[in-house]
């Protein structure tokens, strides 16, 4: 469906003054204000001239508009009713200067203000905690212990936040027990009826007349609760995990928030995880390198036995298969443990060595071969 143009909306012309175009508005917003109006598709109407307006008050909109029309502007920003949204408020406000945003919230706001009334369950807080592992127990998973400062029911008053519930609630009498008040505010499109949360009762409805002394009648206080939880097998660093219901207790019967935890892992000097491999430094004997030998590769299963070769270089690879991570946290396939040698020398050697190794120093095997010379 084309858009209308702009200017015809707002029945000006397309070199109307900033306040020729704001007068023009403001007579259109009165007459199809979707509360007021008794016109048909007033609501659409009056998203029309807003969008409208939104353009034309703007003296960079509006000479994209004049440009390129509907192409030059993007108005997508405008929220729309019924969701909460209402982008580009910030005009509207200046002009209808004085608490305009809260009537049009009550109108529009939708959930948000609503769900302060009577018995409306309203969900916990989320809460995050942060959580250290070894590479290991990123591997295989962990149980996790954790003592949380979170918003607790009162056990007390199960969360009634009276002394006594029998005795010490009552029907609040400023909203009937409703949890909400009826106004009316006078506004330039006559008289506006809507609703509020009651200030008395904060919207539940009831009054209390002995507060719970260990809550102070609020139903809930900070404390600590202990947790366990089962981090899966294999998650990766900085990956959120949600646990559900684990958060700030809810209101009025509402669910509790959720907790997130923010995995980081201990670096580890030796071993590193590459995706679902896991790759080890492993320093080797400088000997067993030299002459083969049958060494202990430390993994995360347990030692494996190994058979190196002799003349085994620095930076040689073995594959030690199914010793690395796990696919995903319910596969039992893995990766492999990925071995790269690292020849050693000794840092100190004794007299005793020392004489042994001055022997082998001139034997034709310990040269620097013809053939690097020759290539130099
Ligand atoms: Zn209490
Ligand atoms: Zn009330």
């Amino acid at each position: 469906m084309g858009k209308r143009d702009y200017y015809e909306l707002l029945g000006v012309n397309s070199n109307a003054t900033d306040d020729e175009i704001k007068r023009a508005f403001r007579q259109l917003a009165k007459k199809y204000h979707p509360d007021v109006s008794k016109e048909k598709n007033a609501e659409a109407k009056f998203k029309e001239i807003n969008e409208a307006y939104e353009v034309l008050s703007d003296p960079n909109k509006r000479l994209n508009y004049d440009q390129f029309g509907h192409m030059g502007t993007n108005t997508n920003s405008f929220g729309g009713f019924g969701n909460g949204g209402f982008g580009g408020t910030a005009d509207f406000e200046n002009i209808f200067s004085g608490g305009f945003g809260d009537i049009f919230e009550n109108f529009f706001g939708g959930g948000k203000k609503q769900s302060g009334f009577r018995n409306q369950p309203i969900k916990g807080e989320n809460i995050s905690a942060s959580v250290v592992v070894t590479l290991k127990e990123q591997m295989f998973g962990k149980t996790v212990k954790l003592d949380l400062n979170i918003d607790k029911k009162c056990e007390s008053c199960e969360g009634t936040g009276a002394k006594d519930p029998k005795k010490y609630i009552h029907n609040c009498t400023t909203c009937d027990g409703y949890g909400y008040i009826n106004i009316e505010q006078r506004s330039i499109f006559g008289i506006i009826k809507s609703q509020q949360p009651c200030p008395d009762c904060k919207g539940r409805g009831e009054v209390i007349t002995n507060k719970c002394s260990k809550c102070k009648g609020q139903g809930h206080y900070r404390g600590k609760e202990a947790v366990e939880i089962e981090l899966p097998k294999s998650i990766y660093e900085n990956q959120q995990v949600r646990i559900r219901e684990k958060g700030n207790y809810g209101l009025n019967n509402g669910s509790r928030g959720d907790l997130y935890l923010e995995i980081s892992v201990k670096p580890n000097k030796y071993f590193k995880r590459v995706n679902d491999d896991l790759h080890l430094n492993l320093p080797i004997s400088y000997l067993d390198a030299l002459l083969g030998a049958e060494i202990k590769v430390p993994t995360f299963d347990g030692d494996v036995h190994l058979k190196l070769p002799s003349n085994t270089k620095t930076n040689s690879i073995f594959n030690i298969p199914n010793h690395g991570f796990f696919k995903s946290p319910t596969s039992s396939k893995r990766g492999d443990l990925i071995v790269n040698m690292i020849v050693t020398i000794p840092t100190k050697l004794s007299t005793e060595e020392k004489t042994i190794l001055q022997k082998l120093k001139n034997s034709s095997s310990f040269k620097i071969t013809d053939d690097f010379y020759e290539n130099l």
